[in-house]
């Protein structure tokens, strides 16, 4: 298992430019990074900074991308844990990393804090069948209680993904909680297109006849072949496709990845998803 905490990162070089379209995320994400930026604008007309989003959105999609974009164009702090991670043998570790993660946030702040996978805290409270998870319980009240704790002017918003709203407790959906909803899709054709040009520019595309490199017109024609091979994908999948491409290139020696080695990625993809949905989803 892995045994990350609260990680922080500073410097991050991720920017909207690596978000792939989302463009009504972004536009909202990009509210939020304006009141870092210039806090008094808003705060003068008696705007109060938001201190909680929710990004929803299928796995894979960009969420946690999105989320450190916001952090790369504001130029501050990152400061991530999973849900998962709060959650450990011991019983009162949670509700004391909770209790960390908010401390720290308020000696970095203006920061940005992610929480990943927060249904695996706070999924609604009381509704499980198999008896009760007091440790995953008194985790959602610690979060509850230092979201209600800190005044919007301190400067740190905390964003928090899932894929499952519809499990979450409501409470944690309140004003001053997270209150605001960012949804962040899955890629359509042309979605899957723009994110295949955003990962193209870090692989070496073998040249066709005589030109030395490929023009941008030719990595426009690449990335739109590629996402008509690839319904489905994610923009995680993606992200896999390009890599694996240049490795399968790599192994023999080429000079550049060809469309081969793209569709072979591709292939291998696809396998390795119908492996994941078997094992997700077994016969009843
Ligand atoms: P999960 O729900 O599984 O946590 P997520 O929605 O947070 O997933 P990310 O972790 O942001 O997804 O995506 C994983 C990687 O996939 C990213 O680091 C990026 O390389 C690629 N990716 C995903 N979505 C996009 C996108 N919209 N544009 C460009 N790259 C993307």
């Amino acid at each position: 298992a892995k045994v990350r905490k609260i990680t922080k990162e500073t410097n991050i070089g991720v920017t909207f430019k690596d978000v792939a379209g989302l463009e009504e995320a972004k536009v909202e994400v990009a509210e939020y990074v304006e009141f870092f930026k210039d806090p008094e604008r808003f705060t003068k007309l008696g705007a109060k900074m938001p201190k909680g989003v929710l990004l929803t959105g299928p796995p894979g999609t960009g969420k946690t991308l999105l989320a450190k974009a916001m952090a790369g164009e504001a130029g501050k702090p990152f400061l991530s844990i999973s849900g998962s991670e709060f959650l450990e043998m011991f019983a009162g570790v949670g509700p004391s990393r909770v209790r960390d993660l908010f401390k720290q946030a308020r000696t970095e702040a203006p920061c940005i804090v992610f929480i990943d996978e927060i249904d695996a805290i706070g999924r609604k409270r009381g509704s499980r069948k198999m008896g009760g998870n007091d440790e995953r319980e008194n985790t959602l009240n610690q979060l509850l209680v230092e979201m209600d704790g800190f005044a919007s002017s301190t400067g740190v918003i905390v964003m928090a993904a899932t894929n499952r709203a519809d499990i979450l407790d409501p409470a944690l959906l309140r004003p001053g909680r997270f209150d605001r909803q960012v949804t962040v899709d899955a890629a359509d054709l042309d979605g899957r297109r723009d994110i295949f040009k955003v990962h193209l520019k870090n692989i070496k595309i073998a040249p066709t006849g005589d030109n030395a490199a490929v023009s941008a017109d030719e990595l426009e024609t690449i990335a739109a072949q590629l996402a008509k091979l690839t319904p489905g994908f994610s923009g995680a999948d993606i992200a896999n496709v390009c890599n694996e491409a240049a490795l399968i290139a790599a192994r023999t020696d080429k000079p550049g990845v060809d469309l081969g080695d793209f569709e072979a990625a591709i292939e291998r993809t696809i396998g390795g998803l119908e492996k994941k949905s078997r094992v997700l989803s077994p016969k009843e």
